[in-house]
């Protein structure tokens, strides 16, 4: 039988609002098209085989674990980059699509260092202002809408070579001005969006399955 190896990254420490339950839609597609699953936590000190997997999901977190996790992450970095080169599925959420950019200044205005595998950025708002509530998107590249809520501090900006996710049609995304909601790069997605993502819009979980399906391996 075919198997879908799933990575969850860090996920003893970046789970904000279930966001588990992006890996727990994710392999009950999978199940359902025939694969078998194997889901491995990689977190702390363990080694990330980016040739073994075929999804892997990164987080939110609040900014004491984010800030635990970064230089850990920073020894990730190579094998982290080769994957998202490779056209693996990555989906980072919220704190785990902060970390992926260059840096996130936390409530404290203490900076965190991201992987700056992206360019992107994220600043804190003033006065501990947060952007919480529903939002609703439309993806860049299908003109799929998605629906999720957002809980963050930080205010995101993409560079000029990055493509945002989607296109805010409710709520706040990126930083709430600029209408643009996460980023995506091949088959790397960030999202401020909890919900869980893929188990609120089944469609975009059905489409990175998909996405994953055409790199597996009989093994
Ligand atoms: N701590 C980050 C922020 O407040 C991320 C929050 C989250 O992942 N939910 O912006």
């Amino acid at each position: 039988m075919k198997k879908i190896k799933i990575c969850h990254l860090y996920g003893n420490l970046l789970n904000t609002y279930g966001d588990v339950g992006n890996v727990m839609a994710y392999a009950h597609e999978a199940r359902k098209n025939g694969y078998e699953v194997e889901i491995d936590t990689v977190s702390i000190g363990d080694f990330f085989d980016w040739e073994k997997y075929n999804f892997v999901f990164f987080g939110g977190g609040q900014d004491y674990e984010q800030r635990i996790v970064q230089s850990d992450l920073l020894e990730k970095k190579l094998n982290i980059k080769k994957y998202i080169e490779n056209n693996g599925v990555f989906l980072a959420i919220c704190g785990g699509y902060q970390l992926l950019g260059q840096y996130y200044y936390d409530a404290y205005n203490k900076k965190i260092n991201g992987l700056n595998i992206f360019n992107h950025y994220t600043v804190n708002q003033e006065n501990g202002k947060r952007f919480t509530g529903p939002v609703k998107i439309k993806d860049c590249n299908s003109g799929k809408i998605y629906e999720g809520f957002e809980n963050h501090g930080g205010v995101t900006y993409l560079s000029e070579n990055q493509n945002e996710f989607g296109t805010v049609i409710d709520g706040n995304g990126n930083n709430g001005t600029d209408k643009t909601e996460g980023f995506r790069y091949k088959n790397t997605i960030g999202t401020y969006l909890h919900g869980p993502l893929l188990a609120r819009n089944e469609e975009l979980c059905k489409d990175l399955l998909k996405l994953s399906i055409e790199n597996v391996n009989d093994n």
